[in-house]
């Protein structure tokens, strides 16, 4: 399990392996840039078949955090936490428990939040440990859970994308959401408001019958959602959903959704282009959750920033788009350039 030959190796600032028998607890801690603050980004509770695949997720989502920090306009760095779901029978306390402490000892380095497969709960269980934790329920500055905000800032992106690339509202609009958890049920909540249609697809049966309960949502399998004719394509399950796989599957005009790191190498954001597919560049998108995360870490949390921030998403976007149509360059590559850029000048 190499880690400076990992590919996805990115001169990050340090990678930390916590191990605690008693609870079970498996877990690294990736902190790949604090040039703009302290290093902040969810922790993500999943089943991985080996430590390597754990590792690579973790180097992976933490530059996107620093990327998405930078690109939200906030004074936080990047980083990130995975912990490997362990077999059999779970004690979250004490899970959870150790991996506070251990976040603890990195001594605000790195701030962690709510990720998938984590609940407010985990939070408090983590909150009992560390100062570092925020995303919380209560407390002085508590932003609570920040899917909605996300579902917020991804709701935006899909109707500035869809006015930029068709020219229209969201009235009539067909978007395809994967994922109906924490971000993706809140989002078809939105679009169900602003007039558009859902084709919807979850793992989970009970969220995808309470998505065409409640929004009419036509529901499609986990594979039939990559070419199903939509305007939208919202992935809001896990990363790496345009590959070679699927990339030539897809029948819509935009893309944009809260999953980090959609494209499962650098090259789709080229294939996306060639194929007249607006490619919204997740961390861009999905950057509501941290902006209102943020404001709990500085210790004053003011919904009007939050406001203002969310626009800024909005206008970043569009910079984006407008930079991609006048240019040869790809909607993410723009966005990683801006990122570098913003980062490298707080760096000087
Ligand atoms: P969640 O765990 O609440 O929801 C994920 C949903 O995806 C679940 O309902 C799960 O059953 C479903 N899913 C998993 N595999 C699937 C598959 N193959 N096909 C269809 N559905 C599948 O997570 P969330 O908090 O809603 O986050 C969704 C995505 O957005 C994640 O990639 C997360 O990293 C990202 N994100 C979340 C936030 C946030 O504020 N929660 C912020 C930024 C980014």
């Amino acid at each position: 399990m190499a880690i400076f030959e990992n590919p996805n190796f990115d001169d990050h600032e340090s990678v930390h392996a916590f191990s605690d028998p008693i609870s079970g607890l498996k877990a690294f801690v990736a902190v790949h840039s604090t040039k703009l603050g302290p290093a902040a980004g969810g922790c993500r509770f999943w089943s991985y078949p080996t430590s390597s695949e754990a590792l690579t997720d973790v180097l992976r989502l933490s530059r996107g955090m620093s990327y998405k920090n930078a690109m939200a306009g906030l004074n936080l760095g990047g980083g990130k936490a995975v912990v490997m779901k362990p077999e059999g029978k779970i004690d979250r306390e004490a899970l959870f428990g150790a991996l506070g402490a251990f976040i603890d000892d990195l001594g605000g380095k790195y701030y962690t939040a709510e990720d998938v497969g984590m609940s407010p709960d985990d939070m408090r269980i983590i909150q009992k440990e560390t100062k570092y934790v925020a995303g919380l329920d209560e407390g002085e500055a508590a932003s609570g859970d920040p899917s909605p905000v996300t579902a917020d800032g991804v709701f935006r992106c899909i109707r500035l994308g869809v006015e930029k690339k068709l020219g229209r509202s969201l009235k009539g609009v067909t978007v395809a959401v994967q994922g109906l958890g924490h971000v993706g049920y809140d989002l078809c909540g939105r679009l169900n408001v602003a007039g558009a249609k859902l084709i919807v697809t979850d793992i989970n049966a009970e969220a995808v019958n309470k998505a065409i309960e409640d929004f009419g949502a036509r529901a499609v399998t986990p594979d039939q959602i990559y070419s199903v004719k939509a305007d939208v394509y919202a992935p809001c399950a896990l990363g790496a959903t345009i590959n070679a796989k699927t990339v030539n599957a897809l029948n819509v005009q935009v893309i944009a959704g809260a999953a980090n790191n959609q494209l499962s190498i650098p090259a789709m954001g080229r294939v996306l282009a060639d194929k007249g597919i607006l490619y919204c560049p997740d961390y861009v998108v999905n950057g509501g959750g941290i902006i209102n995360i943020a404001g709990e870490i500085e210790g004053k949390y003011d919904p009007a920033w939050v406001e203002k921030k969310l626009q800024g998403l909005e206008n970043t976007l569009a910079e984006i788009i407008e930079i991609a149509d006048n240019s040869e360059k790809t909607t993410d590559v723009i966005a990683d350039e801006m990122a570098r850029t913003r980062i490298a000048m707080a760096a000087s």
